[in-house]
Order: C-alpha cells, then sequence, then structure tokens
C-alpha cells in the first residue's frame, strides 16, 4: 500500500471530518424538524379546528348533509384543509373533499380515537394514513353544538408537507456538504502546502546536519513522507549526536590523562584569573588540595607564591623565571584562543639550571686547570730558546720543570677523557662475579712505585674467596685512584690499610690512611670535580682534581656506593660497597697481601 503524504492526510481526515458531522448533523436535524413541524402543524390544525367550529356553531344549521355540506366545503377552501362534520352517532354528515353519495356510502367514524376523544368533550389528536386519500393525515377534532345537537367538526391535512420540508432539508444539507468539502479541499491543500513546506525545511536542514561536515556514517534511506523522513533524520541525528558525544568525552578523558601525566603545571586561567583547568602538577606546585573556586588565583596563594606569580600574570611577559622556594622555574603564559584567559605552564628547571651552571663552571675550571701548565711549558721553553739551553747548570731545570707540568696536562687531559668517556656510556661497565683480591692486587701493583717512593706500608684484609658483582677494570681504575690518594696525602711514616668485607648481601670496601684527613665541612663536596680541600697542596702533588668524580661515576655505573668518613685519631677512610656476588667466583690466585 502507498502511504500518504502530508497533503493526502490532511485532506482525508478534512473529508472524513466533514462526512461524519455532516450525516450527523442531517440526522439530528431532521429528527428535531419532523418533531418541531409535526407540532406546528398541529397548533394550525387545532387553530383551523376552533374557526370551523365557530364557523358551524354560528351558522346553526341542523345535522343533515343537504344543508350543511356547502358550508363545509367553503370552510375547507378558506381553512385549506379537509372539513368533516359528524354528528352525535358518529356518521359523517358533510365532508370538504367529498360530495354528497360519497357521503352517504362513507362508514361511521365513531370509533376513530379523535373523534372519540371529542365526543368525550376535549380537542382529540391522531396522525395516521388514509385510506380514502392514500396518504399520512394529522386530525384534529372538536365537538360543538348546533340547533340544540352535539356533533363532532373534524380537520385534517395531510403529512406529505412535512416530508417535503425534510427532503428540502436533506438537499440543502447536501449541497452544503459539497461545498464543505470544496472548501476542505482548497485548506487542506493550502495547509498541507504551507505546513509540508515546513516539514521539507525542517527535513532538508536535519538531513544537511547528518551530512554536515565531520558528520559520517550512512546516509539514511529516502523516507515516504516528511514527517518520517523527519523522524528518521532526527533518529540518524540522534546516533550521530551520541557518537560525537562518546567522541568527545574520549578526547577529554584523553586530555586529561596527558595533563595529569605532565610534569609541568599547566593552569588555565579566565580573564579574571580565576582557574578554569589545573593539572596535579600545578595543584602540587601550588601547595593546593583543590582548584580555587570563584576567587583569582593570586588570593587562593601563600604570600610567597603570590608575589612570585603576581609578575608573571600581570607582567603577560610570553616567558620568565621565577624562584620559588629554592627552586628555579621557567613560567610561559600562552594567550588562550577565543576569549580573554591565559594559560600558564610552569616547568620545574632548578636540574636544567643547576646542570648549566656545573657545565659552565666545568669549562672555567678546565681552562684554568691547563692554563698553569701550559704557560710553564711555554715559558721555559722560551727560557731554553733564549740562551738557556746552553747553560749546563740551570736547562736541565728548565727541561725537569717542562716534564713536570707536561705530564700533569697529560694527567688531566687522560682524567678528562675517563670522565667524558663515562659521562658519555663510552667507558663500557659490564658486571660480572669476579674475585676482589685478584682486582686488589692488580691495583696495588699500580700503586707499588708510588709505595717504595715514600717507604710506606700498605696492609690487604681481603676474605680470600670474597666476590663481587662488579666490571674488573672499573673496579681497579676505583682501587688505584683511592690508593694513590691514600699514599699521596699521607705523610711518609703514615701507613694505609685496603679491607674488603661481606656487608649484608654486599661487599663493602674501604681505604683507610692515617694522613690529614678529610674536615667533615669538605666531605660532602669532596667528589665533586676539581673539589679540592687545599688547592694549592693538592695541585703540588700533581693532584687533577678529578679522581674521586670518576671514582664516584664508575661506582655508581656499577650499582654501587661510595662515601668517605673520618678515621681514628686522624685520617680518612674512604668506603665503597657494591653487590655481593650470587655464587662461587671463578677460582683465582690468592690476592696479593
Ligand atoms: P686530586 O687529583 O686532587 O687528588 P681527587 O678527586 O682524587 O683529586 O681528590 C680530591 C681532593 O680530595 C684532593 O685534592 C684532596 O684535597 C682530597 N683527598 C682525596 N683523598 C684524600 C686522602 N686520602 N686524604 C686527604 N685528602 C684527600
Amino acid at each position: 500500500m502507498t502511504r500518504l503524504g502530508v497533503r493526502g492526510r490532511l485532506f482525508t481526515v478534512s473529508v472524513l471530518l466533514i462526512l461524519v458531522v455532516g450525516a450527523i448533523s442531517a440526522v439530528y436535524l431532521e429528527v428535531q424538524l419532523r418533531s418541531w413541524l409535526r407540532n406546528r402543524m398541529e397548533g394550525e390544525l387545532a387553530t383551523r379546528a376552533e374557526a370551523a367550529r365557530t364557523a358551524l356553531e354560528v351558522a346553526g344549521l341542523p345535522f343533515d348533509p343537504g344543508s350543511v355540506q356547502p358550508l363545509v366545503v367553503r370552510l375547507g377552501g378558506a381553512l385549506k384543509a379537509r372539513v368533516t362534520v359528524l354528528d352525535a352517532g358518529g356518521r359523517v354528515v358533510a365532508d370538504s373533499q367529498l360530495d354528497l353519495p360519497a357521503i352517504a356510502e362513507l362508514e361511521r367514524h365513531d370509533g376513530r380515537p379523535e373523534v372519540v376523544a371529542a365526543e368525550a368533550g376535549s380537542p382529540g389528536v391522531a396522525r395516521r394514513h388514509s385510506d380514502t386519500l392514500h396518504t399520512d393525515m394529522l386530525y384534529v377534532a372538536v365537538p360543538f353544538t348546533a340547533a340544540g345537537a352535539a356533533g363532532v367538526v373534524r380537520v385534517a391535512t395531510a403529512l406529505e408537507e412535512v416530508d417535503e420540508v425534510v427532503t428540502r432539508m436533506r438537499w440543502m444539507l447536501l449541497v452544503a456538504s459539497l461545498v464543505g468539502l470544496m472548501v476542505a479541499l482548497v485548506m487542506s491543500f493550502l495547509a498541507s502546502h504551507l505546513l509540508s513546506r515546513g516539514l521539507r525545511e525542517l527535513l532538508a536542514s536535519a538531513r544537511s546536519m547528518l551530512e554536515g561536515p565531520g558528520a559520517e556514517g550512512p546516509t539514511p534511506p529516502q523516507p515516504p513522507d516528511e514527517i518520517a523522513g523527519i523522524a528518521s533524520s532526527l533518529t540518524h541525528l540522534g546516533t550521530a549526536l551520541e557518537e560525537v558525544v562518546e567522541t568527545l568525552a574520549n578526547e577529554r578523558d584523553r586530555f586529561e590523562g596527558i595533563l595529569e601525566a605532565m610534569a609541568e603545571a599547566v593552569i588555565a586561567l579566565d580573564a579574571q584569573h580565576r582557574v578554569t583547568l589545573i593539572n596535579g602538577a600545578g595543584l602540587q606546585l601550588l601547595g593546593l588540595d583543590a582548584p580555587p573556586q570563584d576567587q583569582p588565583l593570586l588570593d587562593a596563594l601563600t604570600p610567597p607564591l603570590r608575589d612570585a606569580l603576581a609578575p608573571v600574570l600581570t607582567g603577560r611577559a610570553e616567558a620568565r623565571d621565577i624562584e620559588l622556594e629554592g627552586r628555579q622555574l621557567q613560567a610561559r603564559i600562552t594567550p588562550q584562543r577565543g576569549d580573554e584567559g591565559i594559560v600558564m605552564v610552569l616547568h620545574d628547571v632548578t636540574r636544567l639550571r643547576r646542570l648549566e651552571t656545573m657545565r659552565r663552571d666545568f669549562v672555567a675550571n678546565v681552562s684554568h686547570e691547563l692554563r698553569t701548565p701550559v704557560s710553564v711549558i711555554c715559558l721555559n721553553a722560551e727560557t731554553l730558546r733564549d740562551g738557556a739551553l746552553n747553560d749546563r747548570k740551570r736547562a736541565p731545570q728548565f727541561l725537569e720543570a717542562m716534564l713536570r707540568n707536561a705530564e700533569r696536562l697529560r694527567a688531566l687531559v687522560s682524567d678528562l677523557l675517563d670522565i667524558s668517556r663515562i659521562e658519555s656510556g663510552k667507558f663500557p661497565v659490564h658486571p660480572e662475579t669476579i674475585p676482589l683480591g685478584v682486582v686488589a692486587r692488580r691495583a696495588l701493583e699500580s700503586v707499588e712505585k708510588l709505595l717504595e717512593d715514600k717507604s710506606m706500608r700498605l696492609d690487604v684484609h681481603v676474605d680470600p674467596g670474597l666476590a663481587v658483582r662488579a666490571d674488573a677494570k672499573a673496579l681497579e681504575h676505583v682501587l688505584i685512584n683511592l690508593l694513590e690518594n691514600a699514599v699521596k696525602y699521607t705523610p711518609e711514616t703514615g701507613h694505609v690499610e685496603l679491607v674488603a668485607r661481606p656487608d649484608g648481601d654486599r661487599v663493602r670496601v674501604e681505604v683507610r690512611d692515617d694522613g690529614p684527613g678529610i674536615p667533615p665541612e669538605h666531605r660532602p663536596r669532596i667528589f665533586e670535580r676539581f673539589y679540592r680541600v687545599d688547592p694549592g697542596r693538592a695541585k703540588h702533588m700533581g693532584g687533577t682534581g678529578l679522581g674521586l668524580s670518576i671514582v664516584k661515576h664508575l661506582v655508581a655505573s656499577m650499582e654501587g656506593a661510595v662515601g668517605v668518613e673520618g678515621n681514628a685519631p686522624h685520617g680518612a677512610v674512604f668506603w665503597l660497597t657494591l653487590p655481593g656476588a650470587d655464587g662461587e667466583a671463578p677460582a683465582e690466585d690468592d690476592p696479593a697481601g
């Protein structure tokens, strides 16, 4: 079945409405009209009966057909009704629509209800089909007295007049319905045209929303009419909206996830500097539990924070470094797109700045360290060139100084190279299970010459079979450094010890001496590059100031720790701990002792 469009539906509804209303009106009107007309005719007929009675009583004619009939005929003509006169016995004496012979043949009318009522003394009314006239008739009979005798005069009229009026009314209703139908046709056409134009526009806009930029998914099937089209478009629109809302929610979650994962503090502020968004890092940095509500950010902060941030927020500089409770922060302000708000990102650059300072200091230190030996070498070379070469007594001294400083340069460059290799990961450290005794013995061999020069004694207490997880080369480097320092900074009569023992699941190695030791205030910084307790003395000893820094780096890369303590009654104890070996160390020679 083809479905009707909006126009068709509107027209059908209008026609049905007119038909139903017309039919109901017709039935109701007919019933009402019929009863009203009949009542009216009855009233009229009663009046005419009264008139006939008056005429008959005034005439006072005897109940004899011959004398009454002419008056009755005249009365019938004047009253436009059939007038019948009956005597007290119910016999018809005269009738306006019959001639005398016909009257004589008439049966007695004494049984008729209207006649019975009139004979009883009151007007009688009856409706029935007249066999004489073959039509429905209305009768009204009233009693009268003439020439001393009582009789009944009856007036009758045909009811077909009622039918005529009803038929005319039916025709009028039909015509009215037809006119109504025409009007309904035009009106429904106009209304549906206007309505369906609106609906079509609605449908078009719903479709364009569906097919708009970013809209995806299948195109809805062509609907049978505008309303179904709008319904289907709305359904699709709803689905599309749901998808969009879900995508937006996912995006929001992703965005929040990213914001929360950021180490930087991100704070979005509106034009009045109220917080519209802040991430966890932001709350933590500003010491807040929750985003401040309905007040400018600065009002919610502690005075030091307020003082630090106020110039950033009011100055509107793009980026600015601020100091906040000992931390270096870089504040970056970006105007928000679309409104007066701003986004402030606070980046903790404390470490970065410290590294920058360290690098700057390092370069300055290296230059400073290199300058002295290079100057000495140059100066001595110049002196030799300018004649001292032939001075047999001083020339060897100049050469000796040059050699000493060249050696210092070599040591410096070698340590610098080591540091640079370690820091750039080019000093590969492969921890493995190694017997500590073997490494200790190799380290001792390297400082043997120094020991001999100073005639010093060195004791080694390493548990035989003690093994560590370490890189043999790196550990040897570390031990040599610590032993060299101990020998170097301890006076000739001094004594150095290398002790190693298990310490839980780790191994603790100590290099102890009874030299001057490290004053406690210097201990925290002693592992820094170029840090020396007594710079003049250390340089004199040929130190580069880099040894302990290399030690710290190497130990750290083997997952170990390093530190310094004082020795009793004086001297230094440099200790390091390394992971112990899980299994047995590979069999090696006994450590040197
Ligand atoms: P250097 O090459 O100057 O020895 P290090 O980094 O090895 O550089 O040592 C840094 C500083 O630590 C030294 O200059 C010295 O002042 C101090 N130091 C290191 N070891 C000892 C020690 N065993 N006794 C006293 N001072 C020491």
